[in-house]
């Protein structure tokens, strides 16, 4: 796997770009990942809570079906959507709550747009008995009720932040003033690959479970390693958990899938590496769709949780290198893929996911019989039927 330099680089991408009163906060964090990364009691409690709790390992399903359906390549699902709260984030938050509780943090914080990583974070505060506190905007938290509702359930409390458009940016904004006033008893739980080093480095580390499974698995059925891999891209973090073990596997092809919303052509997307530019974003550098002033551009995905105008430092890396492929689309196209998952394999994928199926299907028309394809499916759709449903009833989308 990839590591960054010791300034959190990939290449020219990652780094700190955070206010001088963060830097000691996050050098505390870094230097007890590094401790405890590789520490057998952390990895031995860890890998407890990721089978008994999160239900790991997940399989890698064959998905003879839709293989023959399709009649090109064979298709393998890394079945994320199986994990404990229905997604892969959960592998994230309790490796990052195991490292809150040995560095003796009581509290906990975070940001959550679509909810649900304020979802997979209140759920493990509340296993590991942490004070919870989630920002999220006044306009996210009239959409997103529903998970509001899970987070309070769960314990954690949920914050409306009324400032800027009231959306994630300014809730990551006050959650980092937050941490600068209470970071001695406090710590910023991260959701994605994003944000300052070494948080894409650790929530990395923390999600390559995914591809450690995978590999090993791969070897178990097909005897060898796959030709490819693709998933979606929102900050990463499914992504790189399947991509970065095979990193130094140069026969394995690498392919992210971001949202290409209504076309890219529309400028109503958030396809990042696409077609950004290098900038800084909450804290770091990658490639960002911003304006001529640096300001984050509004962002349209169907898919809540794709909806963000940045990327992880490692795949602005992969691009550059040429080590990975990244590919859009569009909102048509992955709710097509939703449906026709539903109906062929009775496997209801999370719209997130859908992107990721849907461009497995375009290749794996394209390639034959004897090869191997691995879409890594994040999450269950059951968080979207409604508003699929709602959007088939007003006309928005027509089920072929
Ligand atoms: C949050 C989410 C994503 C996008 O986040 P990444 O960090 O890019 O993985 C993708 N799929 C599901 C199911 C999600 O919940």
């Amino acid at each position: 796997m990839l590591k960054p330099n010791e300034n959190g680089y990939y290449g020219e991408f990652g780094g700190r770009y955070v206010p001088p009163q963060l830097i000691p906060v996050l050098d505390e964090v870094t230097e007890a990942f590094l401790q405890y990364k590789d520490d057998p009691d952390f990895t031995e409690e860890l890998d407890y809570y990721l089978t008994q709790y999160v239900g790991r390992p997940n399989p890698l399903y064959f998905c003879g079906k839709l293989t023959q359906k399709i009649s090109g390549a064979q298709i393998y699902l890394k079945r994320e959507d199986l994990n404990h709260t229905g997604a892969h984030k959960i592998n994230n938050t309790i490796g990052q709550v195991l490292l809150a509780k040995r560095l003796g943090k009581k509290r906990i914080i975070a940001e959550t747009g679509a909810g649900q990583h304020g979802v997979a974070t209140a759920t493990a505060c509340a296993l590991f008995d942490m004070e919870c506190i989630i920002y999220m905007g006044e306009v996210d938290i009239k959409r997103q009720a529903l998970n509001v509702f899970r987070m309070e359930l769960l314990g954690a409390k949920v914050v409306p932040v009324t400032r800027g458009t009231k959306t994630l940016k300014d809730a990551v904004d006050e959650a980092l003033e937050d941490l600068i006033k209470n970071y001695d008893h406090t710590y910023y739980m991260l959701g994605s690959a994003v944000g300052p080093h070494p948080y894409p480095w650790m929530v990395q580390h923390f999600q390559s479970i995914i591809g450690r499974e995978a590999k090993k698995q791969i070897l178990e059925a097909a005897g060898r390693l796959p030709d490819y891999l693709v998933a979606c891209v929102g900050g990463g973090s499914n992504a790189i958990g399947l991509f970065s073990p095979f990193y130094q596997d140069k026969e394995v092809k690498i392919v992210g899938v971001e949202p290409g919303g209504k076309g890219i052509e529309t400028g109503e997307h958030a396809a990042s590496l696409s077609i950004g530019e290098p900038g800084v974003i909450h804290g770091f550098k990658c490639y960002t769709l911003m304006d001529e002033k640096g300001e984050p551009l509004p962002v349209h995905s169907v898919a809540a949780g794709l909806d963000y105008p940045g990327v992880g430092p490692e795949h602005s890396y992969y691009k550059d290198t040429g080590r990975a492929e990244y590919v859009s689309i569009t909102d048509q196209e992955a709710l097509d893929a939703f449906v026709e998952l539903s109906r062929v394999e009775g496997i209801i994928p999370a719209i997130e996911s859908s992107h990721a199926v849907a461009y497995g299907m375009k290749l794996a028309q394209k390639l034959s019989p004897d090869q191997i394809l691995i879409i890594n499916l994040s999450g269950r759709g059951d968080k979207d039927v409604q508003q699929v449903a709602e959007m088939v009833e007003n006309g928005q989308y027509i089920v072929k």
